[in-house]
């Protein structure tokens, strides 16, 4: 398998202590396994984000790092401290939920503060710690205000600033954004991942929507059936997906088998031309165009090979002149690659734990 030069941890991670460390996790619900043997490092500072369809364990193993879930069995460790038996609110770190409930009768001040006053934070630190965290998320001079007459992205803005202003370790947010329309969506994506640079906080971000999950991380755990497939940066899990999985969740893929190994190969790294004369050391094959979608910046076309074998090959619609489509349903064209493109895939997920010793 070609895993050479693959980047595991941010250089300096695997010379400190990771702020979380998950060790063979594991939860059940009345006997269905929900998290089953689950190892993680997550280091300071990063945008870590959690990805993988519905289901399959992102918000479970978020319950457990925040308290609200006892594990069956494994650890938690904060800073290298254990957690068992430590409760939510002991814990260095905070959660963000989607539907995130202000109370409506206060200001957005009053908001904010709320969680300081009830750890006996003297009130005018408390008030004057709550301006600070709202002017980080872009909300200076609205303290006064209460949440009746702020738009989605404004409140959970203020939901943000309610757990920023705690100053945690580790912040915890499961699905923020989706509540939120897809333009908003955007914005806020870039918002977070800002406030998280500015803040030095360590991000743990639930999502089940992969554009999101590259957007913002700097590495993702791609979930599985209450497993991880994969720990990689944006990058890598797109240009070196483990397995066929993590290739298929994580944008588009054509899979090719050949001598009994999958790869992945994707739609933009396939070169159309009218003739198979291809590039020294191309891989070429004879199609037919079926289907031609324009989507404006690019154009997708999906083949079908002589063996009968379906391809999706994506265009840009760049240096094409007038940006038609070039290739019409039932022409003949040949698909080629550079065979580094095909990228091979291990036929079990390669579960890593990167840096750590057996013990
Ligand atoms: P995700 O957040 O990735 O969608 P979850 O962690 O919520 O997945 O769920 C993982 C599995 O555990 C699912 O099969 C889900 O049905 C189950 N599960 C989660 N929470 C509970 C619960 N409180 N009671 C019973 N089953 C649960
Ligand atoms: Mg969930």
């Amino acid at each position: 398998m070609r895993r050479e030069g693959e980047r595991r941890l941010p250089d300096d991670a695997t010379l400190t202590t990771p702020i979380i460390r998950l060790t063979d996790l594991r939860k059940s619900y009345a006997g269905a396994p929900a998290i089953t043997g689950l190892d993680l490092d997550i280091a300071s500072g990063e945008f870590f984000t959690f990805l993988g369809p519905s289901g399959s364990g992102k918000t479970t193993t978020l319950r457990m790092i925040a308290g609200f879930e006892q594990p069956d069995a494994g650890r938690i460790e904060l800073d290298g401290k254990d957690l068992a038996g430590s409760p939510p609110y002991a814990r260095a770190v905070n959660t963000v939920f989607q539907d995130y409930a202000l109370f409506p009768h206060l200001t957005l001040r009053e908001n904010v503060a709320y969680g300081l006053r009830a750890r006996r934070v003297p009130n005018a630190e408390a008030l004057a710690r709550a301006d600070e965290a709202l002017a980080t998320v872009r909300l200076e001079g609205f303290g006064d205000r209460r949440p009746g007459q702020l738009s989605g992205g404004q409140r959970q803005r203020v939901a943000l600033a309610r757990a920023v202003v705690n100053r945690p370790r580790v912040l915890l947010l499961d699905e923020p954004l989706g509540a939120l329309d897809l333009k908003l969506r955007h914005q806020m994506q870039v918002e977070l991942k800002q406030l998280q640079q500015q803040t030095g906080i360590t991000f743990v971000y639930v999502t089940h929507d992969q554009d999101e999950a590259l957007t913002m991380s700097d590495r993702i755990a791609v979930f599985n059936r209450g497993g991880i497939e994969q720990v990689a940066t944006p990058w890598e899990l797109y240009e070196r997906p483990h397995t066929e999985f993590v290739a298929g969740f994580v944008g588009v893929t054509n899979i090719l088998r050949e001598d009994g190994t999958l790869f992945a190969l994707r739609p933009e790294k396939i070169r159309l031309s009218s003739t198979g004369a291809a590039a020294e050391g191309e891989r070429s094959i004879a199609a037919k165009v079926t289907a031609a979608s324009y989507l404006g910046m690019s154009t997708r076309y999906l083949l079908t090979t002589a063996t009968g074998e379906a391809l999706t090959v994506v265009e840009q619609n760049a240096g094409f002149g007038d940006g038609a489509p070039r290739w019409a349903p039932g022409v003949a064209v040949h698909a080629n690659w550079a065979p580094r493109s095909a990228w091979p895939l291990a036929s079990a997920p390669i579960i890593e734990t990167p840096g750590r010793t057996a013990s």
